[in-house]
């Protein structure tokens, strides 16, 4: 059961120790309280968990300062939406906010290759007043024959240049509970010239243990992308285990699920899952069209069919994409096969930018006619 206090309450203290009192009278509940903050207010919610079932709502309805008293099924408590009317929870990390409101493009390197590659792609980035970025160091490879990434070696230059072109957070994905300390300590050593968003990767979507590690840190934000052979439902309980250890700061990202029905993408690619994870969560949701798509190959209209699948992403609702570029793909060592070149940065810029403008111009004139949603949170 989770309680909710009227946003931006002066008394929240006062209103959760009442309520902490009340359900002392329930053996085997739990307390918690959280607080959200969202881009227009602050909410605090306190959890009861465990034996719930016999706890009347209406005695919590009727105290001060409650706003309402949601009863839960959904495990992914913490992310969870539970009602429709609720907001989602963004956040502000090195001066840049991600939320449902804004549009990022993360566009950079799948694997980090050289020094000058870096400095190329993030000179252009620079040039587009783009600000995030993307830069692999540890790489999950099928085939342990494969290049496996640079490591903590490239990390000095990545975070140095970054500084140097004014990137403010750099995602980067931890394969080991080891890397988020390696990434810590060369940004240290770095001065902190910019940020990171540690990524968790598909093929670790269920691991535990990594999910604890990076939800214990408070440091970086978190983007998660989903497991590509379990159910969403899975995902997103594991997901909530970045939550359950204390952070809240978490993009659910969609990536694409593997299964031959895709094909000739690599990954059937599931974009029509956006309203869905903004329906189910409270998380800002990023699209990945490189590793969905896989290949950059031309639509009749003359368009990659990433771009298309970015704009069916946006349009329907994502405000971050997660996007593979390279000065010279032919040279990658990683997803070369996938990526963009930088003379595509500005256009795919522009087209996001456009189908967002779309998605805003028609979703508000759809909610003028039909009114604001009122519909079952799942
Ligand atoms: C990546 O983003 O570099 C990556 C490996 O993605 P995924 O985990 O979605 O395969
Ligand atoms: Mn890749």
């Amino acid at each position: 059961m989770i309680i909710i206090l009227e946003p931006d309450l002066p008394d929240q203290d006062a209103a959760v120790a009442a309520i902490a009192a009340a359900a002392e009278r329930y053996p085997g509940v739990r307390v918690t309280p959280y607080r959200f903050a969202g881009a227009r207010h602050t909410i605090t919610e306190v959890h009861l968990v465990g034996s719930t079932a016999e706890v009347p709502a209406d005695v919590f309805e009727a105290m001060p300062g409650v706003r309402l008293v949601v009863r839960v099924s959904a495990k992914y408590r913490l992310i969870g939406r539970h009602h429709p009317t609720h907001e989602t929870v963004g956040f502000d990390y090195n001066g840049v906010r991600f939320d449902d409101g804004s549009l990022h493009l993360v566009a950079g390197l799948c694997a980090v290759d050289t020094r000058e590659h870096v400095d190329l792609m993030m000179a252009a980035l620079a040039r587009e007043g783009i600000v995030t970025t993307r830069m692999g160091a540890y790489k999950p490879r099928t085939s342990p024959y494969d290049f496996q990434g640079l490591g903590a070696a490239c990390l000095p230059y990545v975070f140095e240049l970054a500084g140097r072109h004014g990137i403010r957070v750099v995602a980067m994905e931890a394969t080991d509970a080891a890397h988020v300390d390696e990434i810590q300590r060369a940004l240290d050593e770095a001065g902190r010239p910019t940020g990171v968003m540690l990524q968790v990767g598909t093929r670790n979507a269920q691991n535990f243990e990594l999910l604890k590690r990076v939800g214990r840190q408070r440091d970086f934000p978190v983007l998660y992308k989903r497991g590509m052979g379990i159910g969403l439902e899975e995902s997103l309980n594991a997901c909530e285990y970045i939550a359950s250890e204390g952070n809240p700061r978490i993009v659910f990202c969609l990536r694409g699920v593997k299964t031959h029905l895709g094909e000739p993408h690599r990954n059937l690619v599931d974009f029509s899952h956006v309203p869905v994870v903004r329906r189910q969560t409270r998380l800002p949701v990023c699209i990945d069209p490189s590793h969905s798509v896989g290949k950059l190959v031309i639509a009749p209209d003359g368009l990659p069919d990433i771009f298309h699948v970015t704009g069916q992403g946006i349009v329907a609702g994502a405000s971050m994409v997660l996007v593979d570029f390279h000065p010279h793909p032919e040279r990658a060592l990683c997803d070369g096969a996938q990526a963009l070149t930088l003379d595509q940065l500005r256009p795919l810029a522009d087209y996001a930018a456009t189908m967002r403008a779309a998605y805003e111009t028609a979703a508000s004139a759809y909610r003028a006619r039909r009114g604001a949603p009122t519909g079952p949170a799942s």
